[in-house]
């Protein structure tokens, strides 16, 4: 995977900035950690969105490793 970098200092972390709008609206600013450059913009509803869909993965993640823990334990269970 290529690692992402800031095209002002070559940094390569960067963190989430919840900012809020005189509007009221709600927006996230992806900046630089070392030197502060925006790079990208969400807005708090695609955040959300990217939140949940991350959730229901991991939901179908763990609901599956469950089975194979059961499984697995089944397995041991019938051994003599
Ligand atoms: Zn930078």
């Amino acid at each position: 995977m290529t690692r992402s970098k800031c095209p002002s200092c070559d940094y390569h972390e960067f963190e989430a900035v919840p900012v809020t709008t005189k509007t009221g609206q709600e927006f996230c600013l992806i900046q630089c950690v070392a030197c502060g450059t925006v790079v990208g913009a969400l807005d708090s509803v695609k955040i959300t969105s990217v939140i949940k869909n991350a959730e229901k993965k991991l939901a179908r993640f763990l609901a599956n490793l469950n089975r194979k823990v059961v499984a697995v334990c089944n397995m041991k269970d019938t051994r003599p």
